[in-house]
């Protein structure tokens, strides 16, 4: 028998060994069961592209047709254009081709590529794949970073250019947009919220697409919502995925496009001043009140006039080319909407002015100078240095969702539904698979 004090230093132990399996071990993420709507989603175009899918594949014409190749994809193999097809790994397809990997591929290891192991890919680099991605993409030439994905892989010819596709499932989709459009450390509540409103926005625009005609393969990026494939999947992001399966917001019975931004700044903005599509009712712009805490409710930033004269200068190329632009001496905003939101400036010049909206002129200083007109909440004046000093709040178009704000909410003890409520009023839960 047990001494009373070895029992209590047994049990301790006992107890501490559960607490140190429980770290070790995780419980396994949930089950996520597909949704059966298939997303194909635009993830890299180059000259060439390196492409690592491990195990075997089966390949088919894009537009559908019977098999031309099964078997395994050697190491790491080279995609580039060949006429109006492709050729991949030294075969050549006449047109667009699907890459499709072949049985249960969850939990595979990844493999280096070893030089000279393959009789192709002698001289490509390596590419490091994630172990339980279905396959890895990159370019050869930009020096952009390798990304895993799930699911299959479009390979089609444009001008010279390898256009590489992502196809897989909506739910599976949706794994690799709240982990790149929403931190994995925010509350549960706000996870599941973004989960539900990228579930929305992705199924509206798959069925625009559809009734107009358009193509139905989306951007990764802000430009429409961010996706980063299995290189951004968390285990709570996937959490919220699973738990909010199917469920998606609709106003009036239908889906809307339920727009999203990190930081409203205190009010979201009307959708028709913002964006210049209809405002309907959980579009039109409410006080937010959670985001306050937020990097990006207030900022000051800088810019050189050198800066802002070449931002002016390409949109100018772009959109008026017959206009000479001279030295930049005032940016006035001439409108402004009820909120207080930037809608029409002018930027007078030594040679004339000219008018530019200002979320697209907030696009364009962006795409060249990140993080200095984060929203178009702004004031502005010329620094006797000759630098351009901007003064603003939040950070995004401020339309739907203000994702600080929800997690304020989440945090303050607010679920999923009162979060949505308050960003989309008037809109319903549906039910959609
Ligand atoms: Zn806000």
């Amino acid at each position: 028998m047990l001494s009373p004090r070895r029992l209590c230093e047994t049990i301790l132990l006992c107890c501490l060994l559960l607490a140190c399996g429980c770290r070790e071990k995780p419980a396994p993420p949930a089950p996520l069961d597909p949704a059966g709507v298939e997303i194909r989603v635009g993830v890299l175009s180059a000259e060439r592209i390196l492409v690592r899918m491990p195990g075997r594949v089966e390949i088919r014409p894009l537009a559908g047709g019977e098999l031309l190749y099964r078997g395994e994809l050697q190491g790491t193999v080279a995609a580039v254009c060949s006429g109006a097809g492709i050729e991949l790994g030294g075969m050549v397809f006449s047109g667009a081709v699907r890459v499709a990997p072949l049985g249960d591929r969850a939990g595979e290891a990844g493999v280096d590529f070893a030089p000279g192991a393959g009789p192709r890919p002698q001289r490509l680099p390596t590419l490091y794949h994630r172990a339980g991605a279905d396959f890895t993409v990159t370019a050869i030439l930009d020096g952009a970073e390798a990304s895993s994905y799930r699911g299959a892989l479009e390979l089609r010819a444009d001008d010279g250019m390898v256009q590489a596709v992502n196809a897989l499932d909506l739910q599976f989709y949706l794994l690799g947009v709240v982990g790149a459009e929403m931190p994995a450390y925010f509350e549960a509540e706000a996870l599941a919220a973004q989960a539900i409103v990228s579930r929305t926005f992705a199924l509206y625009n798959l069925e625009r697409a559809r009734s107009n005609g358009q193509s139905r393969v989306f951007r990764a990026t802000t430009g429409f919502q961010v996706y980063k494939g299995f290189s951004a999947e968390a285990r709570s992001t996937r959490q919220a995925v699973v738990e909010t399966r199917g469920q998606a917001l609709s106003w009036r019975g239908a889906l809307f496009s339920s727009y999203f931004h990190s930081t409203c700044g205190g009010r979201t903005a009307n959708a028709n001043e913002a964006l210049g599509v209809t405002a309907i009712a959980p579009l039109a712009g409410v006080a937010c009140g959670g985001c306050a805490a937020g990097s990006f409710y207030r900022w000051d930033s800088r810019l050189a006039s050198s800066g802002l004269e070449d931002v002016a200068r390409r949109y100018l190329r772009k959109n008026s080319p017959e206009v000479a632009l001279g030295a930049i001496e005032e940016l006035e905003v001439i409108e402004r909407a009820a909120d207080g939101r930037a809608l029409y400036l002018r930027l007078r010049h030594s040679l004339g002015s000219f008018e530019w909206r200002a979320d697209s002129f907030r696009l364009a200083v962006e795409a060249r100078f990140p993080g200095t007109v984060r929203s178009t909440a702004f004031t502005s004046r010329k620094a006797e240095s000759g630098e351009w000093v901007f003064s603003g709040s939040g950070f995004g178009h401020g339309v739907g969702l203000c994702q600080v704000g929800a997690r304020g909410m989440a945090r303050e003890g607010a679920g999923r539904r009162e979060i949505l409520q308050r960003y989309y009023p008037g809109s319903e839960w549906m039910k959609v698979y």
